[in-house]
């Protein structure tokens, strides 16, 4: 093939998803990723499992668990016809109040390394491709296009990029994307060092690097640093003026050939040389919706519990309170976003187990802004939970029909040329079921005309509505603007009752139990935006500390993925941290309330007791993030400073205790050695459970700083009660070394080492001391892991 314009055609996309084919190079489709397979439409395409986000998968701290989760996600992506998932996320949770914190596994790059590994394994051993995001150091949303990222070469190596080395040589990813951020003042999308340099030479890695969403900026400069994929299509700085930099001999002919080697490979990996084009169909198989639930029992942290939980059967009533009891707070907001099969609010859960003992009363709202319209409250024509949408084209057509959960809609679809998409219009309809009485504040967002209509009536934003009597809303929204696509939302603030703090309480008081379910959503914890403070929002606090006071049986569950204050905790009895959990996790909730299953989580991050504690807090220069902490990040920052953390990294109580022996070291290693390390740990209690073992190193004595102690290794073994087991961890050169910036290597020092195992960064048994009898050096492209 000589033709320019033909051989640059599979490396930009046809569309927001699709890739076309071109003579040996088979055309596919992505799709978002990581916690759901989406499909290709934001809002409103068929349905697929919403799974708990990452940084719940992140506290399962069970590879085995996420591999399956990997395997069920391959499944639901089979479904939309999907040959690549956009996952997993695996930056760092480096600050709290990171907007996409949620998507993350972990604060520390050991922990996310493996999960990352587990579910690369997961997915791609069922025939779907992983594309590990975002590479790299993209760890917050602000300015989230242009500024660059400057950590230092260590601690890039040790911290920013371990979790993709890791994905990419050892699991074998067989995508990437680079992420919007620079790195150090270069695009990551052209960046040749980190590209071609890292990925290719020395990791000597045959995937795909596929660009962020809008990510390229220029022409030939990415081509010529490694890029493969140009994406969304239709093409803006690749397609014709890629060619024409071919034909100009501004990029050789032989680069683009090389980028087609790869994309067909990839087609050959997925199978996309043999399936394409698949229609998209609903996900959510029986298997599939029982792994969600699973993973959301495994993820729950237990941060308290004074002797209440699990409940006791006598526990008939129940009171649920505050503002995430009874809303569909299962996911963050952004691309991450899925509509769901089905959703379980916790109290949802509850009632499914104890009928009409449950009550709820939120108390308050905490919103960021006007509500969003949830599909609970909603129904479509057919009566499912949900909303109708019908866009309709400027002769009147109805061009696509869709069924979003919730009260919004974007509409990416081209519709053709740019003249014919004036007078486009989007009509969004639902019944809406109000839950009280009194002046409903509504909003609608979109991007074109709009116009609200309740009952056939045209309205002004303020409407009076009476619980329990459905109203049919309609929005309609016409778009003038070529150059945009329809987008709409309606949003409402019901009427909140002066008392209703108090009902709340009183609600709490009467009942036999109160779960007081607060925290975030996906409007606080979203792509594009980060959090300005670690407060829970609204007067939560003032509620919890209420319910606390009249309810001896009060329990608190967090639904946040990412860290709030939580200096509360200690006044109430149990604190169970539910995160993002997807959308079965009120029923996940209610087996754990219950003792159905146990809180199988540990924290994959610190949560803090303030946020000037945080290790990136003075990281504030505009433009700039210069990772302060260096490879002190997360909990190594606490350690090196002696900060006592609310909660410490790693920790979660279960419903047994543990028993964990000091670790036994073997005889010292000379270089190129494995130390295999023996830790016992025995199930002390009276029920079966899970136990987290954490396998920490610490260098005294080493040459260049080094973390008081770095998470090494981890295993999580369910024992029943009186049972032990013997564990055996293998900690290989690179998990001795440290990246030596003189030499541009890996470096082990000679000397000792300390290992600690513990159930946290903060509860260890005595060191063990393990030698090293010689100094071992490895240059990047070395070996991974073994020797
Ligand atoms: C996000 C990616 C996502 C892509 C496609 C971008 O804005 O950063 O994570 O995969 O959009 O939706």
């Amino acid at each position: 093939m000589t033709d320019a314009s033909e051989l640059v055609r599979p490396l930009s996309g046809s569309d927001w998803w699709n890739v076309p084919a071109s003579g040996d190079v088979p055309g596919f489709r992505v799709s978002d990723g990581p916690s759901g397979v989406r499909g290709q439409r934001f809002a409103g395409g068929p349905p697929s499992v919403s799974f708990p986000c990452g940084a719940a998968l992140g506290a399962t701290w069970d590879v085995e668990l996420v591999a399956r989760v990997g395997a069920a996600l391959a499944e639901e992506a089979r479904a939309k016809g999907a040959h690549v998932l956009l996952g997993p996320t695996v930056n760092l949770q480096r600050t709290p109040l990171g907007g996409r914190h949620f998507e993350c596994f972990s604060e520390d790059p050991v922990l996310t390394a493996e999960l990352a590994v587990a579910y690369v394994d997961g997915l791609q051993g069922a025939g779907v491709a992983a594309c590990v995001k975002h590479l790299v150091a993209n760890d917050q949303e602000h300015d989230r296009f242009e500024v660059s990222s400057e950590p230092d070469e260590r601690t890039l190596r040790e911290v920013s990029l371990l979790p993709f080395e890791h994905a990419l040589r050892r699991a074998g990813a067989w995508s990437t994307m680079a992420a919007y951020n620079r790195l150090h003042g270069t695009h990551c999308s052209e960046h040749e060092r980190l590209l071609t340099t890292i990925l290719r030479d020395e990791w000597g890695w045959d995937g795909v690097v596929i660009s962020d969403w809008f990510a390229v900026h220029a022409t030939a400069e990415p081509a010529l640093a490694g890029l493969d994929l140009e994406m969304p299509g239709p093409p803006l700085h690749w397609g014709a003026a890629l060619a024409a930099a071919v034909d100009a001999g501004e990029v050789p002919a032989a680069a683009i050939r090389a980028k087609r080697a790869r994309l067909a490979r990839l087609g050959r990996r997925t199978g996309a040389d043999r399936a394409q084009d698949g229609e998209e169909v609903a996900g959510g198989s029986a298997a599939a919706i029982a792994v969600a639930r699973e993973a959301a029992a495994a993820s729950f942290v237990l941060l308290r519990n004074e002797g209440l939980l699990p409940l006791p059967a006598e526990v008939r009533r129940v009171a649920v309170v505050g503002p995430n009891g009874d809303r569909e707070v299962i996911q963050g907001g952004g691309s991450a976003r899925v509509t769901p099969t089905d959703v379980a609010t916790v109290a949802d859960g509850l009632r499914e187990r104890l009928g009409s003992g449950v009550t709820v009363d939120a108390g308050l709202t905490a919103s960021r802004g006007t509500p969003a319209m949830q599909g609970a409250d909603l129904r479509r024509a057919d009566g499912t939970p949900g909303v109708d949408v019908e866009i309709v084209a400027a002769d009147g057509e109805v061009r696509a029909r869709l069924r979003p959960r919730d009260f919004r809609v974007v509409f990416l679809d081209d519709p053709g040329d740019d003249a014919a998409s004036v007078g486009w219009s989007a009509r969004v309809s639902a019944t809406y079921r109000p839950r009280a009485t009194g002046l409903h504040r509504f909003k609608a967002k979109t991007n074109g005309e709009a116009a609200l209509r309740v009952d056939g009536a045209a309205v002004g934003d303020l409407i009076e509505l009476t619980e329990g009597i459905p109203v049919q809303l309609e929005l309609v929204t016409r778009l003038d603007d070529p150059r945009q696509r329809l987008a709409a939302e309606l949003r409402c603030a019901p009427p909140e009752p002066v008392d209703a703090f108090e009902r709340a309480v009183a609600a709490a008081r009467d009942a036999d139990a109160a779960v007081v379910v607060v925290g975030l959503d996906g409007d606080w914890e979203t792509e594009g935006r980060d959090r300005e403070t670690l407060d829970l929002p609204g007067r939560q606090v003032e509620l919890i500390t209420a319910v606390a006071a009249a309810q001896r049986r009060t329990v608190v569950v967090v639904l946040a993925g990412s860290p709030v204050d939580v200096s509360w905790a200690r006044s109430v009895p149990a604190v169970l941290w539910g995160w993002l959990p997807g959308q079965e996790g009120g029923r996940a909730v209610a087996d754990v309330l219950f003792g159905d299953a146990e809180p199988g989580g540990r924290l994959p991050c610190t949560l803090p007791t303030r946020l000037e504690d945080t290790p990136s807090f003075l990281d504030a220069e505009p433009g700039v993030f210069r990772y302060v902490e260096g490879v002190f990040t997360g909990h190594r920052w606490y350690d090196a400073r002696g900060i006592e953390p609310a909660f410490p990294f790693g920790f979660g109580l279960g419903y047994t205790t543990w028993a964990i022996a000091t670790p036994v070291a073997p005889a010292p290693i000379g270089a190129g050695g494995v130390a295999k390390v023996r830790v016992h740990v025995a199930n002390t209690g009276d029920r079966p459970g899970r136990c987290v073992v954490q396998l920490y190193l610490g260098h005294p004595g080493a040459a260049a700083p080094r973390p008081r102690r770095e998470l090494r290794a981890f295993e999580k073994v369910a024992l029943d009660p009186g049972e032990a087991r013997q564990l055996t961890f293998e900690l290989t050169m690179r998990d001795l070394a440290r990246w030596d910036r003189a030499t541009g290597a890996w470096l082990a020092d000679a000397g000792e080492r300390l290992v600690w195992a513990g159930t946290s960064s903060r509860d260890l048994t005595e060191p063990a001391t393990v030698v090293l009898t010689e100094r071992w050096t490895s240059p990047p492209s070395g070996p991974l892991v073994g020797r």
